[in-house]
């Protein structure tokens, strides 16, 4: 399975809290909210990929701490990961692709419009906790 595209995601959490991140873009997905993440670059291993996207898009420092099971397609040929992370520095803040963060306690996970295929993938962070 070299053939597809592997974006990954981070389960941050804070204090119990799972950090939601609403998207700005594209239009499609204004609106909806998702773990903060993205496409792996050339070379980058998934954890090395998410500490890069966190910190570009939250200006936060994180630690991946380990992979929470399954994996969830998105469009063809592009597959959702997810791992828990720690925040380690930083205040979150939406400096590109959001614009606007909630934190979630445990029993809120549903109170924010996921994206269709991180539904899942929240569902199994919470299973995995
Ligand atoms: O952020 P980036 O554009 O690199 O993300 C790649 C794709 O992965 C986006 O099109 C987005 O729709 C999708 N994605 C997702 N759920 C996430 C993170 C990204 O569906 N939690």
């Amino acid at each position: 399975m070299t053939d597809r595209v592997v974006v990954v995601a981070g389960a941050v959490y804070d204090e119990g809290r799972l950090l939601a991140a609403r998207r700005s873009a594209p239009a499609d997905l204004a609106g909806r909210w998702e773990l903060p993440g993205g496409k792996l670059e050339p070379g980058e291993s998934p954890e090395q990929a998410l500490v890069r996207e966190l910190r570009e898009e939250l200006g936060i420092e994180t630690e991946p701490v380990d992979r929470v099971p399954g994996e969830w397609p998105l469009r063809a040929g592009y597959v959702l990961q997810v791992w828990t992370v720690r925040l380690l520095s930083g205040e979150p803040r939406p400096l590109q692709d959001h614009d606007a963060l909630r934190w979630l306690a445990p029993g809120e996970l549903d109170a924010v419009d996921w994206l269709d295929q991180d539904v899942p993938a929240v569902a199994a962070c919470a299973r995995h906790r």
